[in-house]
């Protein structure tokens, strides 16, 4: 390691991220009526302010809201649209980012727009990757770059210190994957 971290992605990886967001995301949002509007919060499980307001549906999946526009029906990611009516931001530049890591939610407190490459490292960071084949955690997932005997010696370090900077120069991954080790979001099984 030189004391920098280098892209976390290879190439190819990173593509086939990028095409699944831009499956969905691409296109700015169609014009919402106020039918729509009422029929998508019908989908979403209200609760309180700091509660997950999960999608109806399939569980552990991102919502998905069918909207008819002059073209034709179209598929909106529902934490998308969650976004929008809470702030009336739409930026299909960019991707709609849980801080609760729980798909299906739609509480516009949980969530926020981040750049492509911020969502896709957080995903990373987290061991929770949008295909199924990097889902495994700690050192099953294929591509993480720490060891358990790694991660034991960072808690170590943070317990004195909270150098995350630092840390994350010498094992050579980014600072987001330092906290959320010490945050015990990540790593929660070593
Ligand atoms: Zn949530």
């Amino acid at each position: 390691m030189d004391g920098i971290a280098g892209p976390r992605f290879d190439s190819e990886h990173l593509h086939l991220v990028q095409t699944h967001y831009k499956h969905m995301q691409a296109l700015p949002l169609p014009e919402l009526t106020k039918r729509d509007i009422k029929r998508f919060w019908s989908h979403v499980a209200k609760g309180n302010v700091d509660d997950c307001w999960e999608w109806s549906g399939k569980s552990g999946h991102y919502g998905r809201f069918k909207v008819n526009t002059p073209e034709g029906k179209r598929l909106v990611q529902a934490n998308r649209i969650s976004i929008f009516l809470a702030t009336g931001v739409d930026d299909p530049s960019r991707d709609a980012c849980h801080t609760c890591d729980n798909p299906p939610c739609c509480n516009p407190n949980h969530l926020w727009l981040g750049s492509r490459s911020e969502n896709s490292q957080d995903a990373f960071d987290k061991g929770r990757m949008p295909i199924p084949v990097v889902r495994a955690k700690g050192e099953q997932n294929g591509f993480a770059k720490l060891t358990e005997k790694d991660v034991k010696a960072i808690r170590k370090v943070l317990e004195k210190s909270n150098c995350i900077t630092q840390l994350s120069r010498e094992y050579g991954v980014s600072v987001r994957a330092i906290s959320l080790i010490r945050d015990g979001e990540t790593w929660r099984h070593v």
